[in-house]
């Protein structure tokens, strides 16, 4: 059962890659915490239903998928499991929080990983942007995205 993992910045094509993985079979699952969609947005527009929870569903629930895709995965507060619940499960999320620490529980998905995509951004200055910018004093990563920039290690500092 290989898990790939797809890590990044926001607006680093995350949501984009994640959707690459689908197939003819194929359960796609999103945070409740992702108010921008009902399903799951990538930032170049493509729009896919989703199912929206808080908790992820357990094996009796996905076992007739092939594939499983997680969107915002840094959201939920277990990832236990994620590993098995399909042949192919595609896990993506934030590489870190503003303050580059490790966002919710999905940088514990590395050792069980298969494969590990990691992605960046491009900052305002031109290089790949790896990391993520708070603004203001607001900390809800996902429905004030203004708030927030991805920027290069030299912006950040
Ligand atoms: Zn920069």
């Amino acid at each position: 059962m290989p898990l790939t993992l797809i890590l990044g910045a926001m607006y680093s094509g995350k949501s984009t890659e994640l959707l690459k993985h689908r197939t003819d079979n194929t359960l796609i699952i999103n945070h409740k915490f992702d108010t921008r969609t009902t399903g799951v947005k990538t930032h170049d527009g493509l729009e896919v239903e989703a199912q929206k929870c808080s908790v992820l569903p357990d094996l009796s629930e996905t076992s007739s998928y092939d594939t499983v895709l997680i969107d915002e995965a840094q959201f939920f507060a277990s990832l236990d499991g994620v590993e098995k619940l399909a042949p192919n499960v595609v896990v993506a999320g934030l590489n870190g929080d503003y303050m580059q620490r490790p966002f919710g529980k999905i940088l514990d998905l590395i050792p069980k990983a298969a494969k590990v995509i990691f992605l960046t951004a491009n900052c305002k200055c031109g290089k790949p942007a790896s990391f993520t910018k708070r603004l203001s004093g607001i900390t809800d990563l996902v429905s004030v995205n203004s708030e927030y920039i991805p920027v290069c290690w030299e912006c950040l500092h």
